[in-house]
């Protein structure tokens, strides 16, 4: 970089006012008095792209200068909600931004709001792909995220008549200003054909790929800001374009059709993400999907590599680190051979050593309904070539696998990479990489004593846990300004950049002071909920009832009908005793489900249901409120959580890799209702267990119980006739008059089990009394306010752990061994 050219280094009130100005002239032909919030929002998101831009282009000046290692996240999905609002934050513009805006006599709230948040993922995957963007950035690491410029994002959800229904959402339609266009970098990916091998002038055979399909892929780049640095990173996300020599030919053969189907074979590449969390839906152009942006991600990344180091690629992994973010990229290993052998020609032996020294793996889940495994039949005809490597790459594992066990069949049924048909793409992850990483410490030793026991037997030198986290600047300096406040009031402000540092209030969280601070704070935030509520769905709320949230994606693992199966019991411990003395609670759900899984459907009815039934009984009387609020997603998590007193993390134990949304009301100051599963294990650690409600099976006690294969869910019904009541009124029209079948399917497969599952599979009933009995000692301990604040304080206070700083930093120096850089304006 060009040391004598001057940067600008801070943007004034008066420019912002200046730009914004002059942009909403240019572009939309307005004055500030006659745009709209749309234009307004559109003017400041250019204005802000273009003061970054000296950042992110030194910032790129910087990885060529000193020729850094680069991490390049590889994803399906990233759920960065919006960016506006983050940038603002992250480059300390807020208030400026603030008064600019008010002089110009312009709400910048309603600015703010204008602004399309962008759903490019499902859940806890695609979000904690965005908040190790901003660690990556904010810590200085050389990082890019790579996905799919998804043309729809997961659906919007509206719920008509208690049932879920799904809208597109079209987040590009008033434009994209934060992306730059790069055509120059577009990139061609080859589907179909045939392989052939050619002889080269030394005699030397390669494989070509045949009467292929190509489809050309652009990049878009999105920039994303540190906090309170000058490293931009960058998020490429590649969109699907027809190639137009191929139109131009088939429209000079006359051939106009075949011309608008490439236009549309290309487009429906990168139109919409898969909305299942979780699972898979094995459809061919979800494997395309992954194609696509892997093969478009390590063309580039090569390209880019032997500008600098020619084709010296021994040295790729000390440059390069690719991390799948899932098996969703684990094409790159045979991708990265491919290129590797059939464009420069390096050796099988060499290019697999590059290999796996430059992929790591992260898994997380172990729900089998979630493991991707594509029919040979399929990968053959859609990428031969890969196939092809895949098919060698197993080959010589299976090998091995002899050498090590002998010819045993049932070992290389159970670890090969091709099987029963089917590409396993774990275990082409996990053999093609030099790390495998769990988001839990649980989650990680169950991957190593069950789930992948035999590949950590193998190499247990890759195995490894990072546990998951969040970052503090969206979920607690943008999200809770008031909590935000009141703790840099109190210990300055270090924690935005340090969450360790919450750790200064452990000694406040007994100080009467703080304590009403905190709390008036806390009720600050569930005034504003309420006030939105009302506003959404005319429900009055009670800001001074127990705010009790769970709020994720609708799985039967998670457990929303643990919860609200309580809350009808309750409803009928009322009803038996219209005088009973509850502290007035406020349950508030919310969680997408897959458009194809009718049970998780089925639930969202019967929570809406449940809430018509308690929310107008004259003898429940306001004590307690059950509310589903739709279309859950980050702009609402980020009203939700700063208003929580209660957080329900009460997935079966074991089933939950490790969740993030926990770590969110943990930072926000809810206390926790959970299972011991997932970070929870380390929240109670961290917590200590005075300031958590745990309760319900462990992970080994859920095993030994399915193994043992004596649950019974009659004898819990026979036994105990509160979940006989329970139970009841799921079939007895209660719940739905008139309809009373509507929840059969709930209750058989709770007592009898349902389409050939187990009865009650996640122990749902096995879990009641000892969940009620956690929800009981919460209902107690609301009652006592200095001890209620004190164990939410303690909760911020032991958040520290769970900032994805701390998680990326670890990726950073034990898996992907890069180091900081520092970018001077
Ligand atoms: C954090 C988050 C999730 C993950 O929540 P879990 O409770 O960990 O499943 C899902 N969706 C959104 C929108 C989130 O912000």
């Amino acid at each position: 970089m060009d040391n004598t050219t001057p940067l600008p280094v801070g943007l004034t009130k008066d420019e912002i006012k200046r730009r914004v100005t002059e942009m909403v002239r240019t572009v939309f032909r307005k004055t500030i008095e006659t745009a709209s919030s749309q234009q307004i929002y559109n003017a400041l998101a250019y204005t802000i792209k273009d003061y970054l831009s000296d950042r992110w282009i030194a910032t790129h000046d910087q990885y060529e200068s000193q020729d850094v290692k680069v991490v390049y996240y590889l994803s399906m999905e990233f759920l960065m909600g919006r960016f506006l609002g983050n940038a603002v934050l992250n480059l300390s513009l807020d208030e400026t931004i603030r008064e600019a805006m008010e002089e110009l006599g312009v709400d910048y709230n309603l600015a703010e709001d204008a602004e399309a948040d962008p759903g490019l993922g499902s859940g806890g995957l695609g979000r904690l792909a965005a908040c190790f963007l901003d660690s990556l950035s904010t810590l200085g690491y050389p990082a890019y995220g790579c996905g799919i410029r998804y043309h729809y994002g997961i659906f919007e959800q509206h719920i008509e008549n208690g049932y879920q229904i799904e809208k597109p959402d079209n987040w590009l339609k008033f434009g994209d200003p934060w992306s730059v266009r790069r055509d120059e970098y577009a990139m061609e990916v080859r589907f179909g054909g045939k392989v052939n091998s050619v002889k080269d002038e030394q005699g030397v055979y390669h494989f070509v790929l045949e009467d292929y399909h190509s489809v050309l892929a652009i990049p878009y780049d999105y920039p994303v800001v540190g906090y309170n640095t000058n490293v931009v990173n960058t998020l490429r996300l590649w969109d699907a374009e027809a190639i137009d020599r191929f139109d131009l030919q088939s429209f000079n053969e006359g051939n106009y059709e075949r011309a608008v189907e490439e236009q549309n074979l290309a487009r429906r590449l990168s139109e919409v993400l898969y909305p299942a969390d979780n699972t898979v839906a094995g459809k061919e152009l979800r494997l395309r999907q992954q194609y696509f942006f892997i093969s478009a991600t390590i063309q580039r990344v090569l390209m880019r590599f032997t500008e600098k180091h020619k084709e010296d690629f021994s040295v790729l992994p000390d440059y390069v680190q690719f991390q799948l973010n899932d098996t969703h990229p684990s094409l790159a290993v045979a991708e990265l051979m491919r290129i590797l052998m059939d464009t420069y020609y390096v050796s099988w032996d060499q290019a697999w050593e590059i290999t796996r020294k430059t992929c790591a793996y992260t898994n997380h889940t172990i729900m089998s309904e979630a493991l991707e495994k594509w029919p040979i039949e399929l990968f053959s005809r859609l990428l031969p070539r890969i196939y092809m490597i895949v098919e060698e790459i197993n080959r010589r594992f299976c090998a091995n696998l002899i050498d090590w066990f002998g010819n045993d069949p049932n070992k290389i049924r159970n670890m090969a990479i091709v099987a029963d048909g089917q590409v396993r793409m774990a275990y082409l992850a996990i053999v093609g990489s030099h790390s495998v990483n769990g988001v839990a410490a649980i989650h990680s030793n169950i991957l190593k004593t069950q789930e992948l026991r035999d590949f950590y037997d193998i190499y247990p030198e890759k195995f490894n846990n990072k546990t998951n986290g969040i970052t503090q600047r969206r979920w607690l300096a943008k999200c809770n300004p008031g909590l935000s406040r009141l703790i840099t009031q109190n210990i300055g402000d270090g924690w935005i950049s340090n969450l360790d540092e919450l750790t200064k209030l452990k000694p406040l969280a007994g100080d009467a002071g703080f304590q009403t601070d905190f709390m008036r704070v806390k009720r600050e935030n569930k005034v504003l909920l309420s006030n939105y509520i009302k506003q959404t769905s005319d429900l009055s709320v009670d800001p001074d009832s127990i705010f009790d949230i769970q709020v994720k994606r609708l799985h039967e693992y998670k457990r929303q009908l643990l919860n609200i199966f309580h809350i009808i019991d309750l409803y009928n411990t009322i009803k038996m005793n219209p005088y009973m003395e509850i502290v007035p609670r406020t349950f508030i759900f919310a969680a997408k489900a897959s458009a194809s899984y009718h049970r998780a459907k089925l639930i969202i009815k019967l929570i809406n249901s449940v809430a018509d039934l308690v929310n107008n009984d004259k003898t429940v009387n306001g004590r307690i409120r059950v509310l589903f609020m739709e279309n859950y997603r980050v702009t609402l998590a980020e009203q939700l959580c700063p208003a929580a007193d209660v957080s329900e993390q009460i997935s079966t134990a074991g089933k939950e890799a490790s969740g993030t949304g926990n770590m969110k009301f943990m930072l926000n100051g809810a206390v926790t209702v959970g299972t011991l599963d997932g970070a929870n294990v380390e929240m109670l650690e961290e917590a200590g267990e005075d300031n958590i409600f745990i309760f319900g099976m462990t992970a080994a006690e859920v095993l030994a119980l399915t193994q043992s294969g004596t649950y019974s869910p009659w004898n819990l019904y026979n036994m105990d006739y509160n979940i006989r009541f329970v139970l009841t009124s799921l079939i007895n029209g209660t719940l739905a008059p008139g309809e009373h079948d509507l929840f059969r399917e709930i209750y058989d497969a709770m007592l009898n089990g349902y389409g050939g599952a187990r009865p009650d599979e996640y122990y749902v009933l096995q879990d009641f009394q000892s969940y009620k009995n956690a929800q009981f000692k919460i209902n107690n301990a609301y009652k006592d306010t200095a001890r209620w604040a004190e164990m939410a304080i303690n909760n911020v206070a032991t958040s520290g752990k769970f900032s994805s700083d701390r998680t990326i930093r670890q990726y950073a120096e034990e898996i992907w061994r890069i180091k900081p850089i520092q970018v001077k304006l």
